[in-house]
């Protein structure tokens, strides 16, 4: 079962192509890791996939939905897909249970119970739930960016998409997101994380995609890729 394809995908931004004929086919459960060099377009890709960039051509779709460029459709596949970005962009003056509870109740219509309730079990699930009431300010980067993470979950993505997520962790705090996000790995997520983790590739990934200058030049299972020639 196909759960995110790019078929001919092209991107600019202004007279700079950013991405040229991406072709990428995820199956459901599948884990990429998405690497190259700083600049090749990994960020603008995954950036596609939930539209926070709008693409020019080719075709994009989510669980079968078509992203178009209509806000219906855009709304249809964001509900669909879980973002994490480098900094956390925590709400910061709202507490770590309030910023899992918002999007939930506003995007999906959930009461306040059902939404705590939600919030609260996965808070749990990302071993962070004795920090419920404190605000992101008061935690270290490595707990916001497990709020981070919850906070996506809250909406029941089938995909989750990470835009480097440890690097902007002091080096102690890498392991604990890692962690995080090898357990969801197991639980059977489908993701595509952008990261320079090659520890973490080498035990997550499915499929490891080589980015430069705007296109894939490379893609093969972890074991092949790290493979010496
Ligand atoms: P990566 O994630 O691989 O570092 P990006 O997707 O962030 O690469 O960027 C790809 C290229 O697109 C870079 O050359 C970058 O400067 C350019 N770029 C990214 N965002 C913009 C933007 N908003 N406007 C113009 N150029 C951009
Ligand atoms: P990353 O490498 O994590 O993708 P960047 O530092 O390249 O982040 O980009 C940070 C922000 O600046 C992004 O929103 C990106 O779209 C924008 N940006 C990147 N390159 C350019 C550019 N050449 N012109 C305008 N905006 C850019």
């Amino acid at each position: 079962e196909t759960m995110i394809s790019m078929t001919g995908v092209a991107k600019w931004y202004g007279a700079f192509q950013a991405l040229n004929d991406i072709n990428i086919s995820v199956r459901k459960g599948e884990k990429i890791v998405l690497c190259g060099p700083s600049g090749s377009g990994k960020s603008t890709l995954i950036r596609c996939i939930n539209h926070l960039e709008a693409y020019q051509k080719g075709e994009i779709r989510v669980g079968g939905i078509l992203l178009g460029h209509q806000a219906k459709s855009i709304d249809a596949v964001r509900r669909e897909v879980g973002m994490v970005f480098q900094q956390f962009n925590l709400f910061p003056h709202l507490t770590v249970l309030q910023n899992c509870m918002l999007a939930p109740m506003r995007a999906l219509g959930l009461g306040k119970a059902e939404a705590e309730g939600r919030a609260r079990q996965l808070l749990e699930r990302v071993k962070i739930a004795e920090q419920a009431e404190k605000y992101p300010a008061q935690l270290s980067g490595g707990q916001q960016q497990r709020v981070a993470i919850a906070r996506a979950l809250c909406m029941r993505p089938q995909v989750m998409l990470f835009d480097e997520p440890t690097s902007a962790l002091d080096p102690e705090m890498v392991k604990e997101v890692l962690d995080t996000m090898i357990d969801l790995a197991r639980e059977g997520m489908t993701m595509i994380c952008v990261t320079h983790e090659m520890g973490f590739a080498r035990q997550v990934a499915d499929r490891v995609i080589f980015m430069a200058s705007g296109g894939i030049i490379e893609e093969a299972p972890p074991a092949e890729f790290f493979s010496d020639p």
